[in-house]
This record gives C-alpha cells, structure tokens and sequence, in this order.
C-alpha cells in the first residue's frame, strides 16, 4: 500500500492561490492590471472554483452595466437643446 494517488489539493486550496486571494485578484483582472502570470494563476483558480466563476460573473455583468449607462450620458448641449425646447412648447400651451 502506497500514498499515491492520495495526494490532492489540502482542502480550501486549489492551484496558486485561494479563495481570497483569487476574488482579492478579480478586481485587479477586471482592471487590467494583473500580469501575465498572474492573469494565469486567476484563471486556473477560476477553473476549479464554481464559487469564484459566480462572483466573476456577478462583477462582470456589473462592470457591463455600469458601462452601459455611462455611455448613455447625454452631452450638455443637447440636454439644453431639449429644455429649450420643453420650455418652447410649455409657452405655447400656455398661451
Ligand atoms: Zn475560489
């Protein structure tokens, strides 16, 4: 009888980093500033860890969200543009 075959990850630990450390790297990730290695460790974490691949996610789509209504911001000539021309036909509604 032999110990091999019995070595495995020690619980709570997969590949370079944990748990922590791997969501601790997720925002650094999101903003591209992780390296190379680094990115990897992550990633291989990410692959093992059904847990982290859901906040991953979750950070994700929020970060697209986010995205998505900055975009959407109206420039300030054109907000002018269109209460001018609310107040315009408040005017002639009124008259
Ligand atoms: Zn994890």
């Amino acid at each position: 009888m032999t110990e091999e075959g019995r070595t495995g990850p020690p619980s709570g630990e997969w590949g370079a980093v944990d748990c922590e450390e791997s969501i601790h790297s997720l925002y650094h990730y999101l903003d591209g500033e992780l390296t190379e290695e680094r990115r990897r460790e992550l990633q291989t974490h990410l692959d093992q860890c059904a847990p982290c691949v859901a906040k991953y996610e979750f950070e994700t789509e929020l970060r697209r969200v986010i995205a998505d209504r900055c975009k959407d911001h109206v420039p300030d000539e054109l907000r002018r543009r269109v209460a001018n021309a609310i107040d315009h036909e408040r005017l002639k509604s009124q008259s």
